[in-house]
């Protein structure tokens, strides 16, 4: 049995009403891997199911994708190094979330965020749609500080243009 295998097998898929959720058996200390992100079939565009993991980059992940979106979550995706991270100390039993915009940068299926966290951003719909201040409390993959720094750059060009 590879490692692989063993963190795999500490997280399940619980469905209720069609509604999937990810929980772990298992408790994780806050930055502590958590398992391997799996990369089944890389696509140019997203989908509901998709994680982004590079500027023209969606892939399927497997077991993964049953992980739901929290505006204060615990878990993050490294899509640089492909693995799941805690990004607090996590107990046996509970739900793994993680923040959407982190890896996403513009949603093929927006949705109203009903987590209830006092920093809800009630809009999911990529990190194209948040103010930096809001994207700067959570951990960002390298495509998405790319990304922002081309808006940010646009910006700025169109600005002067305006002087
Ligand atoms: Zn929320």
């Amino acid at each position: 049995m590879t490692s692989t295998t063993t963190a795999m097998e500490t997280l399940v898929i619980k469905t209720e009403n069609k509604f999937r959720t990810l929980i772990t058996k298992q408790t994780y200390k806050k930055g502590e891997v958590i398992c391997p992100m799996p990369s089944e079939n890389i696509m140019d565009k997203p989908n509901r199911y998709t994680v982004q993991i590079g500027r023209t980059r969606h892939t399927h992940v497997g077991k993964l994708a049953a992980l739901n979106h929290s505006c204060d979550p615990n878990v993050f995706l490294d899509t640089e190094h492909m693995l799941m991270v805690a990004a607090r100390d996590i107990e046996k039993g509970e739900e793994l979330f993680f923040f959407y915009p982190s890896t996403e940068w513009e949603m093929d299926a927006p949705f109203i965020c009903l987590c209830g966290s006092a920093n809800c951003i009630n809009v999911v719909a990529g990190a194209r749609f948040l103010p930096l201040s809001t994207l700067e409390r959570h951990y960002l993959n390298p495509h998405i500080r790319e990304e922002m720094i081309k808006l940010l750059n646009n910006t700025k060009q169109h600005l002067k243009k305006l002087k």
